[in-house]
Formats: C-alpha cells, sequence, structure tokens
C-alpha cells in the first residue's frame, strides 16, 4: 500500500538556499527505507524523473518547474552513532544529517578531520555527492565507506576508492558511474585533534572567515563556480569587472565575486541568466571558462 504523502506541484522557493525557482510536479519526504522505495516505484510507474534534495544549498530548480518527483529525506534518515578508539571516532551517519552539526559534535570530542567544514550547511547526502570541502578539508578525506540505494533499489555499500572522489565531484554525480543512486550514510574515520578547545577556536575562526568574506545575509547557494586550474573565480569575475553585476534581482555579490546572490525578488531566470553571462564575459577577458558549481535543475 502506498503511504505516502505525495504533494503536488511543491514550489520549491522554500527549500532552496537561492529562495527562488519553479515548482516541483511531484515532491514527498520520506522517512525510511519502505517509504524511499515507494517514492522510486511512484517514479517509475508514472514514468518520472526523480530527483534527490539534501537541503538544497547547492540547487537551484528553473522557473518552469521539475517534471518530476522530487525526493527528500525527513529527520528519521539522520541517525548517528559515534564510536570511539584511541586515535580515531567511527562515524555512521545517516544522510539527512547535517554536515555542520556532526563536523561540531566530533569536533566536542576532541577530533578533526571535518571542523572546518562546520559552516557548510548541507547534508552528509549532498556533501558526499558533492565532496564538499573547505579551508584544506574535504568530506572525502575521512570517508571509509557510503551506503546507497542502486537504481534497482539495491542497498550496496561502496568502499571510499569506488566512489571517485575528486574537487567537487564524486560517481553518484550525473553522468558518473553511480548516477541516480541515492546516498543513504556514510561511515567516517576522524582523527584525534589537540583538544576539544583548539578545534573549537578553529571551528571559531573558520566560521569568522566566512562571516567576513561571504555574503551570508542575503539568499545565495555558496560557491557559484568552481576553482579552475589557474587562478580564482573570484578574482577572475572581478578581472572582468563584473562584481556586483546584476540581472533583474539576481547579483554577483558585493561582498565576494564568487557568489551570486538573490536580492529580495530574483528569479531563478535571472540567476540562470547572471551565470552564463558571467561565464562569457570570464571568458572573453581572460580566456578562462569557468564550471558551475551550483546545480540547475529543469
Ligand atoms: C552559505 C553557503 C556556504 C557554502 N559553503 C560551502 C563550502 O564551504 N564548501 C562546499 O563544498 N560547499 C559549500 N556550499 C554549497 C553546499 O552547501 C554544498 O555543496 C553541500 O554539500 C550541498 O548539500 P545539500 O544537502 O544542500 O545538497 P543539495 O544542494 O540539496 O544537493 C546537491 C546535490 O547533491 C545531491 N544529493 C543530495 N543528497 C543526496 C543523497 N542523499 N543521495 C544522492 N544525491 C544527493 C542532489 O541531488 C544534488 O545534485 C555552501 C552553500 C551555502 C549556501
Amino acid at each position: 500500500m502506498n503511504t505516502l504523502n505525495i504533494k503536488e506541484n511543491e514550489p520549491m522557493k522554500s527549500h532552496l538556499s537561492f529562495r527562488a525557482g519553479g515548482n516541483a510536479r511531484y515532491f514527498v519526504e520520506v522517512n525510511n527505507a519502505d517509504e524511499i522505495l515507494q517514492a522510486k516505484a511512484f517514479a517509475s510507474e508514472n514514468k518520472l524523473p526523480y530527483f534527490m534534495l539534501g537541503n538544497g544549498t547547492n540547487v537551484l530548480v528553473s522557473d518552469s518547474g521539475f517534471n518530476g518527483l522530487i525526493i527528500k529525506f525527513g529527520k528519521a534518515l539522520a541517525e548517528t552513532s559515534f564510536e570511539e578508539s584511541v586515535d580515531f571516532l567511527h562515524v555512521k551517519v545517516g544522510a539527512a544529517a547535517v554536515l555542520g552539526v556532526i563536523a561540531r559534535k566530533a569536533a566536542g570530542l576532541g577530533f578533526g578531520g571535518i571542523h572546518l567544514l562546520a559552516g557548510v550547511p548541507g547534508t552528509i547526502g549532498g556533501a558526499v555527492y558533492m565532496n564538499a570541502g573547505a579551508y584544506g578539508e574535504e568530506i572525502a578525506n575521512c570517508i571509509e565507506s557510503v551506503e546507497a540505494l542502486t537504481v534497482e533499489g539495491k542497498v550496496v555499500t561502496h568502499a571510499k576508492e569506488e566512489c571517485e572522489f575528486g574537487y567537487r565531484t564524486s560517481a553518484f554525480q550525473t553522468g558518473n558511474k553511480f548516477a541516480g543512486e541515492l546516498i543513504l550514510g556514510c561511515t567516517l574515520k576522524l582523527p584525534k585533534g589537540e583538544s576539544a578547545e583548539v578545534l573549537k577556536s578553529e571551528i571559531d575562526a573558520a566560521m569568522q572567515k566566512r562571516k567576513a568574506s561571504q555574503p551570508l545575509d542575503k539568499p545565495n547557494a555558496g560557491s557559484a563556480f568552481k576553482r579552475p586550474a589557474t587562478g580564482f573565480p573570484g578574482a577572475l569575475i572581478e578581472q572582468a569587472g563584473l562584481k556586483g553585476y546584476r540581472i533583474g534581482d539576481a547579483q554577483v555579490s558585493e561582498k565576494h565575486a564568487n557568489f551570486i546572490v538573490n536580492l529580495g525578488n530574483a528569479t531563478a531566470t535571472d540567476i540562470e541568466a547572471l551565470f552564463e553571462y558571467v561565464q562569457k564575459e570570464v571568458f572573453a577577458k581572460t580566456g578562462t571558462m569557468l564550471e558551475r558549481e551550483v546545480i540547475i535543475l529543469k
């Protein structure tokens, strides 16, 4: 029996950190393995694509909406267990857990490795998919294995080596070998830090750095573009004279040029047009083609 509470024409604005974008034809929050399978079955019975949403901090849904099913994991899929050994903390964590919460809890126990990622606002699922990183840390450095549900509906455990982690990439991304799999959780092995106090002061310093350099007071989706082989996107965008450039209410942040912000009423169309304009202008003026980090769902 289908026990899912599937919503129709769900506005995605409230689910995305950009606070912009269109509707999902169907949207469902699932809280256990059976509901996940039911959601996948619903999509396949209706011949619709499905898209797994984490915290929506790296995604934009186009104004015309997504003609498919968006699946979001509920809090019940955030279960976390910690097991301490002498030098490491072993963490088994569900995909819906918030990365920053886990990073802080581990730091409180005296274990680092991901503590500088405390300010990344995504889930563990999103962090594994994107191989989230900041200030010299990447979640992949501490991953032992990833548990996932295959396209065929089988629960599997992938060793870290199979997950093809690279700079903001993994095997789970579109076009890669585990594309379409739902990440259920992962196991992390976190190294002992100097002390909980030192780790906390490092977290505080990283958070201060973010506050000072990023437009956290305006809706955004983190870094707009990935770091190219040479240079930094922010510097290249500034070099192209685009800091503060606007299309509608979408703006290249005046605080950090590698952030696109929503000044209030930006549409996804404005934001997408600004991404494209920045790519075109930066390429024309510097010869570097920037690659978008934010995922646009159409
Ligand atoms: C203010 C701000 C600061 C940020 N700073 C950083 C930073 O320092 N470093 C950094 O790396 N990123 C940063 N980001 C970007 C973003 O937080 C990360 O990319 C994060 O890992 C995305 O997680 P999420 O849960 O929000 O995923 P979403 O944005 O919801 O999804 C991102 C992708 O992951 C996929 N996905 C999510 N969960 C699952 C799952 N369970 N199974 C399969 N696929 C899944 C989605 O389908 C989508 O393709 C920042 C964003 C903001 C808004």
